[in-house]
């Protein structure tokens, strides 16, 4: 039979270790907050300041970034918004700024017409490989070695990964790891929408990634 001072000690025992690991763990989540989220803020100033030799608020650069980076299913406006969790007025005065610049062009779909996809332009590209990463950010990540690199990158894709899940945020991932993507006989194709995709089509990001 247990007496009532071991019950009370076994009880106070396990409420200390849960105080203990959450405190623990809370502790290790804000710390990793504060990390993440003071890099994001540092890129964002250094963008910033690149930016400015066009005069680009950090808002038209992301644009500018996104539409380097997706696939032909998703360099709309609607695309964009969706992308930037912004409003669709807040996003169509950037992308006419960036259409003002010449950064960015606007192109009919050759299939369906009602359908206008924004392509960047040599001179947008010219200027994101100038400016995007920063080169102070390159040049702190060339600073780790070759495994630093390799595991700072596998430990950040699975932080992405499971905060994508735990926010139900899936879509805009790399066109190779979706689960449409086919590879066939003829080639790599899409499963959603039946058309081949090239090698370089499939290191793109796409709205319409699913895992
Ligand atoms: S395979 Fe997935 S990510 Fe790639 S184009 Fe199709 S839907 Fe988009």
């Amino acid at each position: 039979m247990f007496r009532l001072e071991t019950i009370l000690f076994e009880h106070s025992k396990s409420s200390l270790v849960k105080y203990v690991l959450t405190r623990y763990y809370c502790g290790m989540n804000d710390e990793l907050f504060n990390l993440i989220e003071r890099l994001a803020n540092l890129l964002r100033q250094e963008t910033r300041l690149e930016g400015q030799s066009l005069g680009l608020q950090p808002v038209q650069q992301e644009a500018l970034y996104y539409l380097s980076t997706c696939n032909r299913y998703s360099d709309t406006m609607l695309a964009v918004t969706e992308f930037l969790g912004l409003t669709k007025g807040t996003v169509s005065q950037s992308l006419k700024i960036l259409e003002s610049n010449a950064l960015i062009i606007k192109v009919k779909d050759k299939k369906d017409k009602r359908i206008t996809h924004l392509k960047v332009t040599k001179a947008g590209r010219e200027f994101l490989m100038k400016t995007c990463p920063p080169q102070k950010f390159t040049d702190a990540i060339t600073s780790l070695s070759v495994d630093e690199e390799f595991e700072t990158k596998t430990l950040l894709k699975k932080v992405l990964n499971n905060y994508q899940q735990a926010t139900g945020r899936t879509a805009f991932g790399v066109c190779q790891h979706c689960k449409f993507n086919q590879q066939t006989s003829d080639g790599i194709v899409c499963g959603l929408t039946k058309e081949a995709l090239s090698n370089d089509d499939i290191m793109l990001i796409c709205k319409e990634y699913a895992v």
